[in-house]
C-alpha cells in the first residue's frame, strides 16, 4: 500500500534486518528494540490492523504465530518463553498501520503492560 512503511520494507525500498521469510510472512528486527529479542512479524499482504481482519484474510494470523514459534526456536528463546504482542488503534498504542506482531523475549518481561 502507498505510504505504508512496512509495505516499503517488503518492497526493499526501506532497508530492514531480515530474520525470517516465507510465502505469506516477513519478519525483521525492530529498529528500536525494547528487549534482547524484539522482532516484528508482518503478513506480506497489507492489512491495516486487527480491525481489518476478515473471513478471507484471517488465516494469515495463524501463519504469523507459526512463524513466531519458528523464530523463537531459531533465536533460542522458545524454552524460556516469549511474548507476542499486537497493538491495535490509538488506545492500543499502534503507530504503524500495517498489522504487525512484536515477538519479544530474551529477558523476564513485565506484566501487565498497562
Ligand atoms: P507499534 O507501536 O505500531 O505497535 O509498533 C511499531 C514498531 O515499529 C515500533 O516498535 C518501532 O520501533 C518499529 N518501527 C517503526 N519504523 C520502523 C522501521 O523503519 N524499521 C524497523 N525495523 N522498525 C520500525
Ligand atoms: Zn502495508
Amino acid at each position: 500500500m502507498e505510504n505504508c512503511i512496512f509495505c516499503k520494507i517488503l518492497k526493499g525500498e526501506i532497508p530492514s534486518e531480515k530474520v525470517y521469510e516465507d510465502e505469506k510472512v516477513y519478519a525483521f528486527k525492530d529498529i528500536n528494540p525494547e528487549a534482547p529479542v524484539h522482532v516484528l512479524i508482518i503478513p506480506k499482504k497489507h492489512i491495516s490492523s486487527a480491525n481489518e481482519l476478515t473471513e478471507e484474510n484471517k488465516e494469515v494470523i495463524g501463519d504469523v504465530y507459526y512463524a513466531a514459534q519458528k523464530i523463537a526456536k531459531e533465536l533460542g528463546i522458545a524454552d524460556k518463553g516469549y511474548r507476542i504482542i499486537n497493538n491495535c488503534g490509538e488506545d492500543g498504542g499502534q503507530t504503524v498501520f500495517h498489522i504487525h506482531f512484536h515477538l519479544m523475549g530474551g529477558k523476564k518481561l513485565n506484566w501487565p503492560p498497562c
